[in-house]
């Protein structure tokens, strides 16, 4: 497939603003994808290189791709610079200068779809001394055979800036339609995204073996599994009786996500974060313990990875354990701060997939292969039956500066990427205030006005995701909680992902200063869970008058993003309205 099919097909993607319509560009364009194309139009319809957990980057910096797009048609890097200002967009700047490019064509050739992605994928493996050199010159050579379209979506991929907004559930809903001709099939697909947690390996996993390829995945070492999630209720009588009247209940530590791969007779260990992503080298420590103190060859478990001081016996706060996410001086924080490892699952264990079976049985097949008083130990938990015990475990917990608890079906198995009432958590303190922080998604930005207007920023729209429609909802603005440094770090952020209309899957009736593509995700506190006519979190999509669901009172409570979330990880509008029915649940108990 020409590269020039997917460029125009990526022009079609940026002019629509119906979900519908993008899922169908999106599978005629599987449909008529090569066999062995697939996989590399999938990550360049997300403006990866890869797999997240392969973490490929680019790396071009904007004024690398003035220079070679000054290159390629025969103009002034100054020149090219200032039409990169007018427009804010560096792939529109290309586009204009091959329409009038000085430069005769240096070459007949056309790339393909794979052309593309393979210089790509060389421009990324390029380090070094000289290497911004070479990138330009790869890109440059690149530029000289593109049409002014191909020229937009080239140097917008190089840059990161490709933004078509295909999520993942877009992905697979066009996968689907693009192999069977229906949607149903996407449940199967995104099964086989939950066990290996690469889009681009189900795409060709379909692309070359068909349906029957899907079904028949496995779980695989070094194949990160999407995370099991866990649901909220506010009271142990509620946890109880959805867990059938005896539940496992064990201490929530607030740390990091942590899925270790391990192959011990090949001594090759690996980390991946909830997000997907590999965080090997930030655990050395976890790392060395993985291959002396797991009793078995090739496994698969997870768990917290928390700061916690020995001498003391005591967790040590969120902050200290996320020092670890920073390039340069692991090896002096592992020493002077060691992290241990709290496991609680166990998915995969001696070529055997584990996830199938009850959690009572791999609970104990955990504990059996983990060796004593190491730096990995297994969760603390008991068994409860009744709702005082459980109320008496949670409130110890809490008095040892935890989280909370996190209760468990001992009868469940590990259902890979959902959110499932399996698994309930039960955090301190929601009296008075929302049972629970929420993660919201940034959709647009306001300018300020008044004192503000010096910041050009004056607040957020924010929304949550819609996991049944695929759409991020609105939920709230926010306006306050900014300092003067929040401020001007959003605007700086945020005008760099600004996009000229609505995203095709933005639901919203409010219209912001500025749109920006859907990708970040804030932490925000409210006082509570208002229904309101001018918010499409929950509202039906039928045109009827049944009003939404808002926050009152939000105040952003993170310091920035949260960076292990990607927007389709935010709080959910599913979420949002259970939380909304517990708030009023907890009301009335408080009167009474
Ligand atoms: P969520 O993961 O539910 O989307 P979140 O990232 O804000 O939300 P929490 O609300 O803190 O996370 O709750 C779930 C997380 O709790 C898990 O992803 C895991 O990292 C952490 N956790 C800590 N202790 C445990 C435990 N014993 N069992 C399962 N998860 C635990």
């Amino acid at each position: 497939m020409l590269f020039e099919e997917v460029a125009a097909c990526y022009d079609k993607l940026e002019g629509t603003s119906s979900r519908l319509a993008m899922i169908d560009i999106l599978t005629e364009l599987f449909r008529k994808a090569g066999k062995d194309e697939v996989r590399n139009l999938i990550y360049m319809s997300q403006g990866s290189l890869g797999p997240a957990y392969e973490a490929l980057q680019l790396g071009i910096a904007e004024k690398f791709a003035e220079a070679a797009i000054a290159s390629a048609t025969g103009f002034e890097k100054a020149q090219v610079h200032d039409a990169y200002k007018k427009s804010g967009d560096m792939g529109i700047a290309a586009e204009e200068f091959a329409k009038k490019t000085r430069l005769k064509r240096m070459s007949k050739r056309k790339f393909s779809v794979n052309d593309i992605f393979e210089s790509m994928l060389r421009i990324a493996g390029t380090a070094g001394q000289g290497s911004q050199d070479t990138k330009i010159k790869m890109l440059v050579e690149m530029l000289a055979a593109s049409t002014p379209l191909e020229a937009r979506y080239v140097i917008r991929f190089a840059l990161g800036q490709l933004r078509l907004g295909a999520g993942d559930a877009t992905i697979l809903e066009a996968l689907s339609k693009s192999a069977t001709g229906e949607r149903e099939f996407k449940a199967q697909l995104e099964n086989a995204y939950n066990i290996c947690g690469d889009l681009g390996k189900v795409g060709d996993v379909l692309a070359r073996e068909g349906v029957k390829g899907i079904e028949h995945m496995k779980v695989s070492l070094f194949n990160p599994i999407r995370p099991e999630l866990a649901e909220r209720l506010p009271t142990a009588g509620q946890i109880l009786e959805k867990m059938g009247g005896k539940c496992m209940v064990e201490s929530k530590y607030d740390g990091l996500r942590a899925q270790l791969h391990i192959d011990r007779k090949a001594k090759k260990v690996e980390i991946f974060s909830r997000n997907l992503e590999r965080l090997t080298e930030m655990f050395p420590e976890i790392v060395k313990a993985a291959l002396d103190e797991i009793k078995a060859d090739k496994v698969i478990i997870e768990g917290e990875a928390i700061a916690y001081d020995d001498v003391t016996g005591e967790f040590r706060p969120f902050q200290e354990t996320i020092q670890r996410k920073r390039k340069h001086g692991i090896e002096e924080l592992s020493e002077s701060m060691p992290l241990h490892l709290f496991a609680f699952d166990l998915m995969y264990i001696d070529g055997e997939d584990w996830m199938g079976r009850p959690y009572e049985e791999r609970r104990k097949k955990l504990g059996s292969i983990i060796k004593e008083g190491g730096r990995i130990r297994l969760s603390d938990s008991t068994t409860v039956t009744q709702p005082k015990q459980l109320d008496r475990y949670f409130e110890r917990m809490v008095g040892q500066g935890l989280e909370g608890i996190v209760a468990k079906d001992l009868r469940s198995s590990y259902v890979a990427g959902a959110r499932k009432f399996s698994w309930i958590k039960l955090k301190r303190s929601y009296r008075g205030e929302l049972s629970d922080t929420v993660d919201l998604v940034i959709l647009g930005y306001y300018l300020g006005r008044g004192m503000r207007a010096r910041f050009e920023f004056g607040g957020l729209l924010s929304g949550v995701y819609n996991e049944e429609r695929d759409t991020f909802e609105t939920i709230t603005k926010i306006g306050t909680g900014f300092s003067e440094e929040l401020m001007r770090n959003f605007k700086t952020m945020l005008d760099k992902i600004k996009v000229a209309r609505r995203p095709a899957r933005v639901d919203s009736l409010l219209e912001p200063d500025f749109w920006v593509n859907p990708q970040y995700v804030i932490e925000v506190r409210a006082d509570e869970i208002t229904r309101s006519p001018m918010h499409t979190c929950g509202k039906p999509g039928d045109g009827s008058e049944e009003p939404g669901y808002a926050l009152r009172f939000p105040r952003i409570i993170s310091n920035g993003v949260r960076a292990d979330k990607r927007a389709e990880q935010a709080t959910t509008t599913k979420e949002i309205i259970e939380m909304y029915g517990q708030q009023k649940k907890i009301r009335v108990e408080d009167v009474r």
